[in-house]
């Protein structure tokens, strides 16, 4: 959805899966099954093959301004989140309104999100949710999501944010969400990534919370929803379009403190996702 090159992949001619020659790669932030795994995923474009990309390690603590910025758009003070419950086995959900709270809780945060102003990202507002009333099928891929949002802005159901903002989908439990060959819960928790670029729609997507592999805390559900929630919307904000922003290597700033998950609390009570400060070179706590 975000092809092109990065300084990883811009030296790939053709595919190392299957070998056909190929123009780019897809670029999408994902929080992986491990969770070291979690990276900027690479599709090759137009196999769709994902194909890993080994990077300098520089896992040592304590090693401040190892991130760096590559020019593409950050989140700005006043943009908005909508948050988007796709399909009617949310109608009535009290996980509903406390996922809603949990979006708010993060983005206005000071010491989570507010902290973020070291990346030039400022901090925005959640401007409601809508539960839509169609359900969305067995699976759902990148240019389902693309095409949803497209439609429930034409018919007026969410809000046309543009660039300045971002749309959070949470799928309901007997569906999907792939990336290429790949499916949520099985190689990966969730991803952010944008329809068209720099340009966007930006979004989320948060498949129902997976049974394992995605919770360092707990076992209940919404613990694990709001370790991968938070997750994306520090790197959405801080890298849009996927490699364009703030990286470390392959890696988003969350995916660093992946490695070695310590389990935080914001000062609201919901778990997050620690992100790597190039300040001080460790990773975020309350
Ligand atoms: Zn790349
Ligand atoms: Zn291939």
């Amino acid at each position: 959805m975000s092809a092109g090159r990065c300084a990883n992949c811009k030296d790939f001619t053709e595919c190392p899966v299957c070998g056909s020659t190929i123009t780019g790669f897809s670029h999408v932030g994902v929080r992986g099954i491990p969770i070291s795994r979690s990276s900027i995923w690479h599709q090759a474009v137009p196999c769709g093959h994902r194909v890993r990309i080994q990077t300098e390690k520089t896992k040592q603590g304590g090693v401040a301004g190892i991130a760096v910025y590559n020019g593409g758009p950050l989140w700005k003070d006043g943009y908005q989140w909508f948050n988007i419950f796709w399909g009617t086995s949310w109608n009535g959900q009290s996980l509903v309104a406390r996922i809603d709270k949990a979006a708010r809780d993060i983005e206005t945060d000071r010491s989570y999100s507010g902290q973020l102003s070291q990346y030039n990202v400022g901090v925005g507002s959640v401007a409601g949710y809508s539960v839509m009333a169609e359900d969305p099928g067995n699976s759902v891929s990148e240019s389902d999501i693309a095409g949803a949002i497209s439609n429930w802005i034409v018919r007026g159901s969410i809000p046309d944010l543009q660039g300045s903002g971002a749309y959070n989908i949470f799928l309901p439990p007997a569906t999907i969400a792939t990336l290429g060959g790949d499916q949520s819960c099985s190689t990966f928790c969730d991803y952010h990534d944008s329809a068209n670029g720099n340009a966007g729609p930006f979004f989320t997507c948060e498949p129902f919370p997976c049974s394992s592999g995605c919770n360092q805390c707990t076992q209940e559900q919404f613990d694990t929803l709001t370790q991968g929630l938070s997750e994306e919307m520090t790197e959405l904000k801080t890298d849009m379009n996927p490699g364009t922003g703030w990286v470390i290597g392959n890696e988003e700033i969350c995916d660093y403190c992946d490695q070695r998950f310590v389990c935080n609390r914001i000062s609201t009570g919901e778990y997050v996702n620690a992100w790597y400060s190039n300040q001080t070179g460790s990773c975020w706590k309350p």
